[in-house]
Formats: C-alpha cells, sequence, structure tokens
C-alpha cells in the first residue's frame, strides 16, 4: 500500500438495490431520492445518474446551487425540488432549469405568487406544512387560509403539501403519531378541494413506521446511503461505503510513551504504534472518537489518542505477525485501515462515538480521500 491518502469507495449498486428494495417495501406510493448536500457527501452526480437510471424521476435538494447543478446530469424529466429558501429575485433561475421550490413560511408563498403571476409557463410549487417539528413550514391556519382562498392554491402551482417528521428513527415515540395524525387531517380536507393535489410525508425512517406514512410519495435519502431506518432493528439496507486508509509509519515503542497531541493516552514499552493517513481534515473526527476503532490484518484495533489533522494514531500491538512488518519500505507492508465497511458498519460506528449517521457521512465528503465508484453492474 503505496498510496498516501485514503480510498473511498462507493457502490452504486448497493444505492440502486437499496431504492427497490423501498419501492417494493412501499408498493404503491412513489419513491423519491434526496441527494442533497452532494448526496449526503457520496456524490450527487453520480449517485443521481445511477437512480435515474433505476427509474427515479423525483430528486430533492436543499440549495438552489444544488439543484441548478443537477440540471447537468439529470434529464428534462427528472422533477428536481428545492427545500431551501429561493432568495428573492432568484426566481427565474427556477424557471431556466425547469426547478420546484419547497414553499416553506407565508413570506415564501408571498414572494412567490408575486413572481409567479408575471412568470410563463405556470412553473409548480410544493407548500411545506409544520406537522410538528417547528422548523419550516406553514402551520395549519396558514395553510388553511391558503387552501380557503378561491384559487389560492391554483396562483401558486402547488402540485404537493408535504411534511417531514422530526422523530422517525425513534419508532415508539409520540411525536410519530401526532405528525402522522395533523398531516392526515390536513390532507383529508384538501384531497376534497384538491384532488389532484399529492401529499409525502416519509423520510427514510418514517417509511418503516407504516403504510399511514407513505401518502404518495416518500423521500428517503439516509436509507439510500446504507444507514439502518430503525437503530434497533436488524438493517434491511446495503452498506454503500467502505473507507480505507492506508499506512504512513509503524513503530514500536522502546520505552513507555504519551502518544499524539494533548498527551491524553499513554503506551507501554514494546506496544506497537500505527501513524495512519487520514484525520479530522478529512472529516474522521465524526468517525473515529475515542472509542474509534479500523479493521486491520483481520483484527478490530484501537485509536490512540486524539485525532489529528492529517493523521491518525492506532495501537497495532494485536495484529498477527505485526513484529515481522516493522523497518520494512511502506511499499513492502501489506496493512491497511478500514475504518468503514461490510465488517465496520455505520451503525457500529455510532454507537461507538455518539455521532449520527448523517454526520458521519456528510463529513467524509470534505476528505482528501480517492474516490472509486463500483457502477451499476459491476456487482
Ligand atoms: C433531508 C430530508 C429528507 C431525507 O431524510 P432522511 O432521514 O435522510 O431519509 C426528507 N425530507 C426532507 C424535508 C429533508 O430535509
Amino acid at each position: 500500500m503505496t498510496a498516501s491518502t485514503g480510498l473511498l469507495t462507493i457502490d452504486l449498486n448497493a444505492i440502486v438495490a437499496n431504492w427497490r428494495y423501498l419501492r417494493a417495501y412501499v408498493a404503491t406510493a412513489e419513491v423519491c431520492a434526496v441527494i442533497k448536500a452532494d448526496a449526503y457527501g457520496l456524490g450527487a452526480e453520480p449517485v443521481g445518474r445511477a437512480l435515474y437510471g433505476a427509474g427515479c424521476r423525483r430528486f430533492f435538494f436543499a440549495t438552489l446551487p444544488e439543484a441548478v447543478d443537477a440540471r447537468r446530469y439529470l434529464p428534462a424529466d427528472a422533477h428536481c425540488y428545492v427545500l431551501g429558501v429561493v432568495p428573492a429575485g432568484q426566481e427565474s433561475l427556477l424557471q431556466v432549469h425547469a426547478l420546484t421550490p419547497v414553499l416553506s413560511s407565508m413570506a415564501d408563498v408571498r414572494q412567490w405568487r408575486v413572481w409567479r403571476a408575471k412568470a410563463a409557463g405556470a412553473p409548480q410549487c410544493v407548500v411545506k406544512f409544520d406537522s410538528g417539528m417547528t422548523r419550516m413550514g406553514l402551520d395549519e391556519s396558514e395553510l388553511d387560509e391558503l387552501a380557503q382562498t378561491a384559487g389560492g392554491f391554483e396562483a401558486l402551482g402547488v402540485e404537493c403539501v408535504m411534511s417531514h417528521l422530526a422523530c422517525a428513527d425513534e419508532p415508539g415515540h409520540p411525536m410519530n403519531e401526532q405528525q402522522q395524525q395533523r398531516f392526515a387531517h390536513v390532507c383529508e380536507r384538501l384531497r376534497v378541494s384538491h384532488p389532484r393535489l399529492q401529499f409525502s410525508l416519509a423520510n427514510s425512517s418514517g417509511i418503516f413506521l407504516g403504510e399511514r406514512y407513505h401518502y404518495d410519495r416518500v423521500r428517503p435519502g439516509a436509507a439510500l446511503y446504507g444507514y439502518a431506518p430503525d437503530p434497533e432493528q436488524a438493517n434491511p439496507m446495503r452498506a454503500v461505503v467502505s473507507l480505507t486508509l492506508p499506512l504512513l509509519q509503524l513503530r514500536k515503542l522502546s520505552r513507555r510513551a504519551h502518544v499524539g497531541y494533548g498527551a491524553t493516552r499513554s503506551l507501554d514499552e514494546g506496544r506497537v504504534l500505527a501513524v495512519v493517513a487520514g484525520g479530522y481534515a478529512d472529516g474522521l473526527h465524526r468517525l473515529l472518537g475515542p472509542a474509534g476503532v479500523a479493521m486491520c490484518g483481520g483484527v478490530k484495533v484501537p485509536v490512540v489518542g486524539r485525532v489529528s489533522m492529517d493523521t491518525t494514531l492506532f495501537d497495532v500491538s494485536e495484529v498477527p505477525g505485526i513484529d515481522q512488518w516493522l523497518g520494512k519500505p511502506l511499499s513492502e507492508v501489506p496493512l491497511s485501515f478500514v475504518v468503514l465497511g461490510p465488517e465496520l458498519g455505520l451503525s457500529e460506528i455510532t454507537q461507538r462515538n455518539g455521532a449520527l449517521g448523517y454526520e458521519v457521512l456528510t463529513s467524509l465528503g470534505s476528505g482528501r480521500y480517492r474516490r472509486r465508484y463500483l457502477e451499476v453492474g459491476d456487482d
């Protein structure tokens, strides 16, 4: 192993398999794909292309620039949604690139109404209802007022009303039921007055709360990328990402010594320490906390001391036959460090260090890794 940066492998087959799994699971609802934040750090373009190839036609982005960029790689029949606020004056970009905004406040609604009255081609929008998360969305009275204004929804071109669950990954949480009921209540009334309107509530974990949560469209992100929708249950999603870090140096301690910045840990004489490429500048502090481990030579080896900016230290004393590699040129040492992969999944990592799987994935996106995509069909 002579490369000096880590290798991030992203299995597009697994992403497609996960999307198909969800499609079979929900049966009647349309399965969209949330590929915001560069597909959670994995690459919106390759992920978007692969999912489009599999039949996905609705894609969600967080920001306007993310969605504008998507038109480079997604064909015209792919619907692209902008979840975040579109700054006043930039609505024409929505029209030029055929993007659909998600209106999340009365200010958004007013801005959109004024702009749309002058726009050609009657672009559509989604309205977000706040069913209890209290982050973004119209409350029930605002939504009612809008729906009851004659031609209110038509003037805005509302094609879908959506909401977002706050606690879907805790299936027993009472919030889920509350939010579902509020949303159901709103749907019942709107369906009568607007029979063609579509509804959408569930993110990844919401899908697994039951059919009542599915409505017309579901919006998974994390599950596509292998994240367990219910942390208490066996994970039905296929693993998507693996990260392998190269060895920079092996050393055997000739005396008891403090290790790393802050001298937070010490190791006994005779222990073997590996200096590995990759540190917090590569997002690894989210992945490797004080209880972090890597798979090396068939065993789990622990992190020692603090993760540095560019390097991390592991105690490799327990790797079988480790002594034979001491003093050898790196090119002859066949050791690598898998910090995320089939034998060390996102769930185990998040249990070890308390970070969210979302944080782990998105933080890897900024890392100085070589990327390898396993293309669809390479299975
Ligand atoms: C991010 C996001 C999703 C996807 O959530 P996951 O938990 O990753 O499946 C769905 N809907 C909205 C509104 C979001 O912001």
